[in-house]
């Protein structure tokens, strides 16, 4: 990657509902993905496009996938109409360098499930509660400038244990006012992509206009962007060898 090259980033949304529920418009008028965008796009050396479920190949076409060096994910209830071929896609882009980052419910996203081989399976409980994030790794470097714990004054409450296999990295603990607790921030490397899963983000609590929840995504973005980006290959067959082979 050339260093003063902007990350190109992708926010991914479903955006089938929400544009319906007043509860989800007063905190995001135009959309999370729009929100995500739009503080991505100050913090400087980011450049961040939306794309959505409802545009042409669901807004996850080849073309937009070479193009985007950093996928956010962010869905909810909709996780069954991505189709097959796009959640394949979107591996393929991870395991051949692409950075995702997977926000709150997308723990049950195709390509989650698909990269990570588990269930992603949490519990959950929507109850309007108090939610204390920890640092739990204050050296990795999305956790760069971020306090040793802050409070989200209400988040969905999602409780260990959660189907995903050893992270590389645990960043994030929360701890839910109903006395559940989550690794709320994990990161995992599938060939040479890296993963992140972030868990703050319901779409009717306005996680994603705290600043140090911003921080944590601008410093994950930057952290998840390609080092190497490997073509599209099957597995060459090596005929020519470099040193004679004496046999
Ligand atoms: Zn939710």
């Amino acid at each position: 990657m050339d260093a003063k090259k902007p990350i190109r980033v992708t926010v991914w949304n479903e955006y089938l509902d929400e544009q319906k529920r007043k509860d989800i418009t007063d905190v995001y008028p135009e959309g999370l993905h729009k929100t995500i965008a739009d503080f991505l796009n100050r913090a400087g050396g980011i450049e961040a496009k939306t794309s959505l479920i409802g545009d042409p190949e669901q807004g996850l076409s080849g073309e937009i996938l070479d193009a985007t060096d950093v996928l956010i994910w962010w869905g909810h209830v909709h996780h069954g109409k991505v189709t097959d071929q796009a959640a394949a896609r979107v591996a393929d882009q991870v395991r051949r360098g692409m950075g995702i980052i997977f926000l709150h419910s997308a723990h049950r996203a195709k390509p989650f499930t698909a990269l990570l081989g588990t269930s992603g399976r949490i519990s959950w409980r929507e109850a309007e509660e108090r939610c204390r994030v920890w640092t739990a790794d204050p050296a990795h470097p999305i956790a760069a400038g971020v306090p040793d714990q802050f409070l989200l004054d209400r988040e969905e409450m999602y409780s260990e244990p959660f189907g995903v296999p050893e992270p590389e990295s645990t960043v994030f603990i929360s701890w839910f006012q109903g006395g559940n607790v989550l690794r709320s921030g994990l990161t995992f490397r599938r060939e040479y992509g890296k993963i992140f899963y972030f868990q703050p983000g319901h779409e009717t609590y306005p996680s994603y206009h705290h600043e140090t929840v911003q921080r944590i995504m601008i410093n994950a973005a930057r952290w998840a962007a390609p080092l190497v980006r490997v073509a599209d290959r099957d597995c060459p067959n090596d005929k020519e060898s470099l040193e004679r082979i004496d046999v």
